[in-house]
């Protein structure tokens, strides 16, 4: 305990105090320096100040009790590895102040580099560098600029433009044409502006320096785009960023020093090999600014073949100690190799298979610990067409890509305008500056939406998304005219009509049309490709990880799909049965006719009639069904949707009796057909007459809907397949319901199964809250409870699902009320805790009762996870998120396997 005491107060690690694991504590950049230092490889020292740290700052706007003294003890310890003092006049040593969260968040937080210079050291440094005074005012100019920007918040063109005179007074371009006493009459200027800006002069105490770099770092934490970049990424807001300070190594001594980056294979293909890029005589900074052009890594070998041989070396240790692909940032100084960050690095989609299944051949991870690192909104990305970039098409613009797919179509800039031209059969993007609930009809019918403004969680991303539809957001380049029906981005106009091609995933906007390619992975799994007739990696990857994740998962996955092909597609995905057919769209078409019949009906004749002429059609479309899903399950839906989506609308309908009243026509049948739309109108549909209530009230159809699956299943079984049928009763509330509709479904059963044994099972859905708290007293009469989530959700927060997305989800999703939509993603505390309770009590009433879930949630990755841990039997989903509901099943049992045995 009093260790645990001690080591809560801990502020500060030395490097070598660390380790890779500590990313919570030390950040992912601190850890990793340490994990570095550990393994003995030439990290420059250094210390680490914890996530702890920042948090009792931010939460008091203090230093926490201790933190000063610690690094005072660090501090002097790195002066004395060093043999220099911090901002020593005559030797000085200079620190780097680095932000380095536990999730890495590119550009979002601050840097300051070269603390420790000031008026004096600035001689000192220039003799460390055998006399080289235009480094070392090029060194101070630098920590004035970054100093000034970041912990004291001067405006950063001002130092630019300040830079950009110096050049021009002296007739060039380049920064490297400045000389020394340029350079020092920069720093004058920089000192000018600095003062302006804060009305105080450029600190000169190294250690005040340091503080205050330490401080703005912490502070960065909270800057409007940290705080913008969490939301979208989901990283949590109280974890706080750790800050690395080190010594400082120069890249930028001359032409035997430098700065590069590195990948231990190529993080686009998965490729083995050496990937970077290296650019002499510079600071990392400069490469992040593109200043000068940079060389493939490569070429290092002629440069400084020492170096380049022992950054080999490096990346080979690193590659073997992480059993992963690291991304690397290294410096070279005077021939001396530094490594300043490394990580496992980000790669694509494609190349996350491919480097898993190339480290489990190499013999370096296991199969369990390949699919770890592969997850299902990879393989889905993987699944989308893409373009044909051979033609190298001309990238207009680059945005946020917001929801994923490849879409091509002529840009139009008004909802209205989209639906008129989609109507043509002309495919459209929508254009504009953001979206909102009005452009709804033009996002509906666009093939894509792109906008100049907003992110991930912006109106037009979050409804996108909802849609499945390729959205591109942000693309901030561009000058959208809404008005004027075009939009100008880099000297080119593009006017209504003109084709454009939007790429969801990477963000690109191209020009023109652009070729779209199948996906080579949904050609996979159609079975058009095999492994043993492609060369293509990522065919042999996706095989190999998904071959080990059916064989880890302990989760079944069915599809939802009320047709013969959507089932057959399924089937050729990997489904192991239908969760849900929904019957509802079986009554439309040409069958509303004869539900109208039904509805209208006065007489028990009269509808007799009706239900007779559907049970026919009922049979055909289950017997096709049961056919393509041959030996595997197949759970019906009772009819579910409020019997006015069946029915012509009522003004139309209004409209047309009134206008044959006044020509004096004959408009009986309208007119009855109005009384009973007006009879049947309801405030809120979807809480009205739907699922099993529809059912008890209407005699005779869900009775139709029995002995159409009976004898579809009866004949089945007569020619010899093998159906499988399971009857489910759609928004049941209380027992009662089940039990009424259950005892007429089983007499119609027992009478069909007199000439044809066929088992039937009857359950019921699990979607209306009150189901979920009696799921005991529902379990007594139910063979089997699916959930479903999405009327769960809307009912469980009390969200009509039809309005909210478009109306103001991205408002909440931009306060951060929920980082992702409870409709996409399972809400566990809430929707969760239902789903929880239904299942304990549901099981404990009838012990081994399957229980599944076909909502929209039974393909999303997270809630996967979820339904696995709550010990659901099966998640059911559209027919294309089959594969991922397979991976992230396999995912789910692997990861809790692991975490079982910890
Ligand atoms: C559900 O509510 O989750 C469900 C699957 O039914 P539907 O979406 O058809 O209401
Ligand atoms: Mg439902």
């Amino acid at each position: 305990m009093a260790a645990a005491e001690t080591a809560k107060h801990t502020y500060v690690y030395d490097f070598a105090e660390g380790n890779k694991d500590l990313k919570d504590l030390l950040g992912g950049k601190g850890a990793n320096l340490a994990e570095m230092t550990n393994l003995g490889l030439p990290v420059p020292p250094g210390f680490t100040i914890t996530t702890e740290a920042c948090q009792a700052y931010l939460a008091t706007g203090e230093q926490p009790a201790g933190l000063a003294e610690q690094i005072d003890t660090h501090l002097a310890a790195l002066e004395a590895t060093r043999g220099k003092r911090l901002g020593d006049p005559a030797d000085p040593l200079l620190v780097s102040v680095r932000s380095g969260a536990k999730f890495s968040m590119p550009g979002m937080m601050e840097t300051v580099l070269n603390v420790g210079l000031n008026d004096e050291s600035v001689a000192g440094l220039s003799a460390q560098a055998g006399g080289n005074d235009r480094f070392a005012w090029d060194s101070y100019r630098r920590l004035i600029q970054m100093f000034g920007k970041t912990v004291c918040e001067v405006p950063g063109e001002e130092f630019e433009h300040a830079l950009d005179e110096a050049k021009r007074a002296k007739g060039t371009g380049n920064d490297l044409d400045l000389d020394a006493d340029d350079l020092r009459a920069l720093v004058g200027t920089y000192k000018k502006i600095f003062s302006k800006h804060t009305g105080r002069e450029f600190p000169q105490d190294p250690r005040e320096q340091l503080d205050l770099a330490i401080r703005a770092v912490f502070d960065s934490w909270n800057a409007d785009r940290a705080v913008l970049y969490r939301r979208q990424e989901r990283i949590p807001a109280d974890l706080g960023t750790a800050v690395n300070v080190v010594a400082m190594v120069f890249g930028n001594l001359g032409s035997d020093s430098g700065t590069g980056v590195a990948f231990t294979r190529d993080p686009a293909t998965g490729a083995q090999g050496i990937y970077g890029d290296y650019l002499a005589n510079a600071q990392g900074e400069d490469v992040v600014a593109g200043i000068r052009n940079t060389v493939p890594l490569q070429e290092l070998e002629r440069i400084d073949k020492r170096s380049y041989d022992e950054l080999l070396r490096i990346m080979a240790t690193l590659e073997g100690h992480y059993r992963d692909l690291c991304d690397i940032e290294f410096t070279i100084e005077r021939g001396k190799l530094w490594m300043l960050q490394t990580r496992v690095g980000k790669r694509t989609a494609a190349a996350a298979f491919i480097i898993a299944a190339q480290l489990v051949d190499e013999g370096i991870i296991d199969l369990d610990e390949a699919l770890h690192r592969v997850t299902g909104a990879q393989l889905a990305q993987l699944m989308f067409p893409r373009f044909d970039l051979g033609g190298a098409p001309e990238v207009l613009a680059k945005g946020v890509g917001a929801s994923p797919g490849a879409a091509v179509g002529k840009a139009v800039f008004d909802s209205q305008r989209a639906v008129e031209l989609a109507k043509q059969g002309e495919p459209v993007i929508l254009v504009r500056r953001e979206t909102n609930p009005d452009d709804l009809p033009g996002m509906i019918a666009a093939q894509g939406i792109l906008t100049s403004r907003g992110g991930k969680t912006s109106h037009a991303a979050v409804v996108a998304r909802g849609m499945g539809k390729t959205c591109v957001c942000g693309a901030d380049s561009l000058e959208v005219d809404v008005r004027g029906g075009q939009f100008t981005v880099g000297g080119h106009t593009v006017r209504e009509g003109d084709m454009i091609s939007v790429d969801g995933t990477t963000g690109c906007v191209y020009r023109d049309k652009v070729q779209v390619q199948p996906s080579a992975v949904v050609r996979y799994f159609e079975g058009d490709v095999t492994p043993e007739t492609t060369e293509d990696p990522l065919v042999a990857a996706v095989h190999r990880i998904m071959s080990h994740a059916d064989a880890a998962r302990r989760l079944r996955v069915r599809t939802n799909a009320d047709t013969g092909p959507d089932a057959a597609r399924a089937r050729r995905f990997g489904a192991e049965g239908i969760g849900l057919c929904r019957t509802e769209h079986m009554f439309l078409g040409d069958r509303r006719e004869l539900v109208e019949r039904l509805i209208l009906a006065r007489t028990d004749e009269e509808r007799q009639a009706a239900l007779a002429a559907l049970l026919p059609l009922q049979r055909a479309d289950f017997v096709e069904i049961f056919r393509e899903m041959d030996g595997l399950p197949v759970t019906v839906r009772l009819i579910d949707p409020p019997l006015h989506e069946f029915l012509p609308p009522l003004e139309e309908l209004a409209v047309n009796v009134a206008v044959a009243q006044a020509r004096g026509e004959d408009a009986a049948k309208d007119e009855a057909l109005l009384a009973a739309v007006r009879r049947m109108h309801e405030q809120n549909p979807m809480l009205g007459l739907r699922g099993v209530r529809l059912g008890l009230v209407i005699p005779g159809l869900f009775a139709m809907q029995v002995r159409a699956i009976a004898e579809a299943a009866a004949e089945r079984a007569r020619d010899g397949g093998d159906p499988r049928p399971e009857i489910m009763v759609p928004l049941v509330g209380a027992v009662q319901e089940l039990e009424t509709v259950r005892a007429e479904a089983e007499k119609i059963i027992a009478e069909v199964r007199r000439e044809q044994s066929v088992e039937i099972l009857i359950g019921t859905m699990i979607e209306v809250p009150r189901a979920a708290l009696t799921a005991g007293q529902i379990a007594e009469a139910a063979q089997f409870f699916s959930f479903g989530t999405n009327d769960l959700t809307q009912m469980g927060w009390g969200f009509s699902r039809d309005d909210v997305e478009g109306a103001f989800f991205w408002r909440y999703l931009e306060l951060g009320i929920f980082g992702i939509s409870p409709f996409e993603s399972i809400d566990r505390e809430g929707v969760g805790r239902l789903v929880r309770i239904a299942v304990d009590e549901g099981r404990a009433a009838r012990p081994g009762l399957k229980v599944g879930v076909c909502g929209e949630h039974g393909g999303d990755p997270e809630s996967v996870h979820f339904f696995h841990e709550v010990g659901l039997d099966y998640v059911s989903c559209s027919p294309f998120r089959v594969p991922v509901a397979r991976l992230e099943a396999g995912r789910a049992a692997v990861e809790s396997a692991g975490s079982d045995s910890r």
